[in-house]
């Protein structure tokens, strides 16, 4: 049987403290899993450059000049994680038989990359990488991730629990996920959608190798939010829901009021009035926010602007005399 190629995909977003150990690494975990005949000797490493402000494209560019394996693809501007990772997974697709997505601070666990070739040879397109525990996490990130994927979980989205970007996918995964043309990817709600034979892999989650977080609690928020509402139309249901309770918790009120002015006591309380005037317009401005949300989200993919731009490309093309932007 051939060796698959195997690809491994790294988006890096000023990285530039972390990223030669990570090529330092990654490079021996290919060089071993090509002499161990697991994955065949054309295999590489891609990084791609989200549009990083420090040396990061300067170091990638470095290392691919000096070593075979490794390669870089520097995108435009920074564009996102998702982005980034989709951008290198359909550079590298037509050359590769499976694709390794993994980010640059190393914080899972490289080891379990060769579990994921196997099952790939074993006939299975896609394998999730999947952390035992969270123990490297702080209680704060460990409570709202679970809080997250329990959320989305009551919301009918179904997420690969503790799975987050380490995966591999075959090329004809890769390939369909082509087909899915939405503007915002959240892909760890995308690639069950694709459906396949699929497997998990169990590894230990470490701490960042260096450098801080590119997802500070704003980001993720952000993307939280952006992964419910472009998967789930349960939040607009609720608002719904809530608009309506509050719709009959008010004639309850009304009949209530009525029956005092009618039966003597017209003594009516400006605290009820004021109160639920602020109850009904902060109810009505939150369903608002939310409407517009999803309206918002159904602009901009009515625009089908591209992803990502990709500026350089040294996976598919021979690396240029003299690079521009260095
Ligand atoms: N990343 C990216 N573009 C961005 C933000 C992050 O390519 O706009 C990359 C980053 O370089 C890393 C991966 O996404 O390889 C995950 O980011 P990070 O490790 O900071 O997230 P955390 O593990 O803290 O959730
Ligand atoms: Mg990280």
């Amino acid at each position: 049987m051939n060796l698959p190629i195997l690809s491994i995909i790294v988006p890096c977003y000023n990285e530039q403290e972390v990223l030669e150990e990570t090529t330092k690494l990654l490079n021996a975990k290919l060089k071993q899993m090509i002499t161990e005949n697991l994955v065949s000797p054309k295999s590489k490493i891609l990084f791609v450059d989200d549009g990083s402000k420090d040396n990061t494209w300067h170091l990638i560019y470095k290392a691919s000049l000096k070593n075979e394996l490794v390669k870089g693809l520097k995108l435009s501007k920074n564009v996102g994680h998702q982005n980034a990772l989709l951008a290198g997974l359909f550079a590298a697709k037509d050359s590769s038989d499976c694709l390794v997505s993994i980010d640059a601070d190393l914080q899972d666990d490289i080891d379990a990359i060769n579990e994921m070739v196997r099952k790939y040879i074993e006939g299975y397109e896609i394998v999730y990488g999947v952390r035992s525990s969270r123990e490297a996490d702080t209680f704060f990130k460990r409570f709202t991730a679970e809080g997250f994927y329990k959320l989305m979980d009551k919301l009918g989205v179904k997420l690969i629990f503790n799975h987050a970007d380490f995966r591999l996918m075959s090329r004809r995964a890769v390939g369909e996920l082509e087909q899915f043309a939405e503007s915002n990817m959240f892909l760890r709600g995308i690639v069950p959608l694709i459906g396949f034979n699929s497997a998990s892999v169990y590894y230990e989650r470490k701490e960042r190798l260096a450098g801080e977080t590119k997802y500070p609690l704003k980001k993720m928020l952000a993307f939280a939010f952006d992964g419910i509402t472009s998967f789930s139309v349960t939040p607009i249901r609720l608002v719904m829901l809530v608009g309506c309770l509050s719709f009959v918790v008010s004639l309850i009120f009304g009949m209530y009021f009525l029956a005092l002015k009618l039966f003597g006591n017209t003594e009516l309380g400006w605290t009820s009035l004021i109160t639920s005037i602020w109850l009904i317009g902060g109810l009505q401005l939150i369903a608002l926010g939310l409407v517009g949300e999803y309206i918002g989200k159904i602009y901009k993919e009515t625009k089908r602007r591209p992803k990502y731009i990709v500026d350089v490309d040294l996976f598919n093309l021979p690396i240029p005399r003299k690079l521009v932007n260095m």
